[in-house]
């Protein structure tokens, strides 16, 4: 009898695929983390996880480590580490610190890596694991913006997996024929358009952080909660897209859907678009990452498109949210131009959290960036970022410029 069917058949309806893997999370207390932690917990059976790291909060780590019984867990911050000993003394579990332990959590041989730490400081782990050739479920995106075109060739050359677990790109993820770019007209990233989104101008002078992070749909760590705010994320987004997708900068949109059921969508050349759909909840786009090439059950809230009603789309307005354009405009530089918007955009982002300078102020910071370094670099330093210290470098000044701008306009 011929045993293979494209369909499935009523025994492979009942049985749970075997999906077992090795995991290790990187930024496992953030809110990516947590995410990741709550579906791997409701299937211990199919996942055992290695590693743990975060940056200060050893309460939370030490928890998630004693609860997953985990070989490794790492604060980033040295000052932290004699508290995180203490907290995990009698239990076995190994205990390391600084840049070091983040890149020995990152090499443990774990199959499966979720990459959850906010900022660049994302890099160098994650690219420790790409250079081992793992699986790695992509949420950092800073990552792929600072250094996206170095960080594919890592990936390519170690035969690493990429596994895009932003929402919008997992959603490309879901839907891209792969196997024939050519056949790709356009590809379309949604955006909720941020808790700002019907706001005036001059409301965003003066918004408070408490406004900023405010998010209508998503739940979120600060700083991408304030990205989304400005809209700075979605323009992060479209560079991440740019590395992850085989499309040019100018085949990607942005569309801006408040309701964020659709998480993006690719548009074919015959006039077909197919879309992803779902409740806002990142627990679906980590499901599909940790069970890939299966699916897995989660405990999200099913759609009820009757229940919604409509699904509403609009423009974005490039003038009250200047971010998005000077993304765009950084993409289209390429070169060094990214890395520039991104290590400025964090310091900036940080400096308003601090309440050192206004919402607005964020964007003008970033743009004081690209225009005075724009000027260190010809031709958009095509060819100044060959390796992560070149990289680390370019980050260094921007971060250095943007503090000083901070500096000068702080009230
Ligand atoms: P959070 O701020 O909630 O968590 C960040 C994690 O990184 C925490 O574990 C934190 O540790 C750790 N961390 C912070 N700074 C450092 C550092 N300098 N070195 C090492 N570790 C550090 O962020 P999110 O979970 O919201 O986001 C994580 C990444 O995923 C971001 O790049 C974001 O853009 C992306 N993303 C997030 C989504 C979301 O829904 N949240 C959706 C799509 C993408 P500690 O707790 O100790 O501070």
């Amino acid at each position: 009898m011929l045993s293979a069917s494209p369909l499935p058949t009523q025994t492979s309806k009942r049985h749970k695929s075997v999906i077992a893997k090795t995991i290790t999370i990187l930024g496992s207390t953030g809110s990516v983390g947590c995410s990741t932690i709550d579906l791997i917990e409701r299937n211990r059976d199919l996942y055992k996880v290695v590693a743990l790291t975060a940056n200060r909060n050893v309460a939370a780590l030490a928890a998630q480590a004693r609860k997953l019984k985990v070989e490794l867990a790492v604060v980033a911050d040295e000052t932290c580490k004699a508290d995180l000993e203490d907290a995990l003394r009698g239990t076995g579990i190994e205990v390391a610190a600084g840049q070091s332990g983040l890149i020995e959590a990152a090499n443990r041989e774990a199959q499966w890596v979720m990459a959850a730490i906010v900022g660049a400081a994302g890099l160098a782990p994650t690219l420790a694991a790409v250079r081992r050739g793992a699986e790695i479920a992509l949420a950092n995106k800073e990552c792929l913006v600072c250094a996206g075109d170095y960080f594919m060739q890592e990936v390519a050359r170690h035969k690493a997996t990429l596994l895009p677990v932003d929402s919008e790109h997992n959603a490309i993820f879901q839907v891209l024929e792969r196997q024939h770019p050519e056949q790709i007209e356009k590809i379309i990233l949604t955006a909720s358009g941020g808790p700002f989104r019907e706001k005036t101008t001059e409301f965003m002078e003066k918004a408070t952080p408490e406004q900023a992070v405010a998010h209508p749909k998503w739940d979120m760590g600060a700083k991408i909660s304030v990205d989304s705010a400005t809209l700075m994320n979605k323009g992060l987004e479209l560079i991440e897209a740019y590395h992850l997708f085989p499309v040019d900068v100018e085949q990607l949109d942005v569309v801006v859907h408040p309701e964020s059921i659709v998480h993006s969508m690719v548009d074919y050349k015959d006039g077909s678009v197919l879309a992803q759909l779902g409740s806002p909840d990142m627990r679906i786009p980590i499901a599909y990452m940790l069970a890939w090439p299966h699916r897995m059950a989660t405990p999200v809230p099913r759609l009820s498109l009757t229940e919604i009603g409509s699904l509403t789309f609009e423009a974005p307005d490039y003038k009250r949210f200047p971010a998005l354009a000077l993304a765009r405009e950084a993409m289209r530089m390429g070169g060094v131009m990214p890395t520039i918007l991104n290590a400025a955009n964090e310091i900036a982002v940080e400096a308003f959290l601090n309440r050192r300078i206004g919402f607005s102020d964020i964007a003008r910071n970033v743009e004081a960036a690209l225009t005075t370094l724009r000027r260190d670099f010809p031709q958009n330093g095509a060819q100044s970022a060959a390796d992560l210290a070149a990289i680390e470098e370019i980050d260094h000044l921007a971060r250095k410029n943007a503090a000083e701008w901070v500096q000068k306009h702080a009230s």
